[in-house]
């Protein structure tokens, strides 16, 4: 994914990233168990692209899924033609 911070003008390459340490995570659920829900779900909802030059959160994506969308179109184009000529009834008395 390429991404564009608005913050430090970045502009390049980066991967979802998920905020917080694992550790901590696993601290929480043991010791203080209602936070450690709080954290893990504080996570899975901060979880996306980050600028990695300045740790910024809220970067335009560039090209989302462009290149997926254009083959997905084309794959729909492609049918099978299938020609099904009605059948003559011959009626026999
Ligand atoms: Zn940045």
């Amino acid at each position: 994914m390429e991404i564009k911070c608005p913050n430090c003008k970045y502009q390049g390459e980066v991967n979802k990233k998920t905020p917080g340490h694992f550790c901590l995570e696993v601290l929480l659920w043991i010791v203080f168990f209602p936070v450690g829900i709080i954290y893990s779900v504080w996570r899975l909802t901060q979880k996306g692209y980050y600028c990695p030059r300045c740790d910024f959160k809220n970067v335009i994506k560039l090209g989302y899924n462009y290149q997926e969308y254009k083959t997905n179109i084309k794959s729909d184009n492609i049918k099978s033609k299938e020609n099904t000529k009605p059948k003559n009834k011959k009626g026999k008395k």
